[in-house]
């Protein structure tokens, strides 16, 4: 059977909508590269970063690190303009909503769908530039709390 999406995706992120940022409770999960981009980005030193922003979240033997979330559940990063660190944002951010999970077949595209307003909307995504996204992801771990916090 064909790729669902061999003819490509629409998907334009909905001004003021803010949903996949905030609202509900969820997990930013970073990765180290994230970590070290996001470090440049605000000139923070790793613990520093961790110290402000983010949040160690056991699963398991392991605590994972991801990013604050504040008591209304919006990301740390929120604010009235968006994102604030949208040129260094999270690979998980990055990408969305071009995740394996959302892409495993088109039911699970169209249950995205039922959530996030920008699915099926303005700007198509060529099967081949949804592909090069899912490979940006392939390997991509979050970041161990005990490996990076010195
Ligand atoms: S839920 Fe969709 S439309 Fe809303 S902010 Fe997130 S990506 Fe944009
Ligand atoms: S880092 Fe930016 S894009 Fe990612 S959840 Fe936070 S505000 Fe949204």
């Amino acid at each position: 059977m064909g790729c669902f999406y061999q003819e490509g995706l629409r998907f334009t992120c909905q001004s003021g909508c803010r949903y996949c940022c905030g609202v509900e409770p969820g997990f930013v999960f970073v990765s180290q590269d994230d970590i070290r981009r996001l470090c440049l980005y605000l000139q923070l030193s790793t613990n520093e970063f961790l110290q402000r922003y983010c949040r160690k979240v056991p699963m398991g033997s392991i605590s994972y690190v991801s990013l604050v979330e504040r008591e209304n559940h919006d990301c740390v990063f929120l604010n009235q303009q968006g994102c604030g660190v949208y040129a260094a944002r999270p690979l998980q951010c990055a990408t969305y909503p071009f995740w394996p999970t959302v892409l495993a077949d088109k039911k699970s595209w169209e249950l995205e769908a039922d959530w996030c307003p920008g699915l099926g909307k303005g700007e198509l995504h060529t099967k081949s530039e949804i592909d090069k996204l899912l490979a940006m992801r392939e390997g991509v771990e979050p970041a161990v709390w005990d490996e990076v916090f010195a």
